[in-house]
């Protein structure tokens, strides 16, 4: 690590980075989905979670692989069985704001022991009602640990 002395690694660089640079694409589905359709948008989206939203666009939940395995044994009738009835619901919800620091987010994913942050923004400045307009996940941060180990950073 850093054996070469002509790229020195500067730490502060690191805690500037900020959540809006590396926010990846939400994958979001309607609440009233079914959690038959969820896994299966789950495998063609390849995402590990997926964002439930209400008619009017607003962030309602947090489906994970877990909820999905959880709401599937013993249940037969996964389409008829929406997805926020096993989602998880606001407002336990975990966010982060795209103008938050990265290093903020990745001790939200480690604090409360979760795979992914949605990136959101307040929707007609009601402060509970959120826009999805990203998503910080574990890989986010494993790909800048690399960059920085890579370093890439100067
Ligand atoms: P998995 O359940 O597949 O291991 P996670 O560790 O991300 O995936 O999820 C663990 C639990 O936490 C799930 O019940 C999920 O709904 C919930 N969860 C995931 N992300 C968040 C979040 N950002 N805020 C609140 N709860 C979350």
């Amino acid at each position: 690590f850093n054996k070469d002395k002509e790229r020195p690694f500067q730490p502060t660089e690191i805690l500037n980075l900020k959540v809006n640079d590396y926010k990846g694409h939400p994958i979001v589905v309607q609440k009233s989905s079914s959690v038959y359709d969820a896994i299966v948008q789950m495998f063609l989206e390849d995402v590990g979670t997926l964002y439930a939203v209400t008619s009017e666009g607003g962030l309602a939940g947090v489906i994970s692989r877990k909820d999905l395995l959880r709401a599937s044994i013993g249940n037969k009738n996964l389409e008829y069985l929406p997805v926020s009835v096993i989602m998880t619901r606001m407002p336990n919800i975990i966010t982060v704001k795209p103008e938050e620091k990265l290093i903020q987010a990745a001790r939200k994913l480690i604090t409360n022991k979760i795979d992914s942050l949605p990136v959101v923004r307040e929707l007609n400045s009601n402060p509970n009602l959120y826009e999805v307009i990203g998503r910080i996940t574990k890989t986010t941060i494993t790909k800048v640990f690399l960059e920085i180990a890579e370093q890439k950073f100067v």
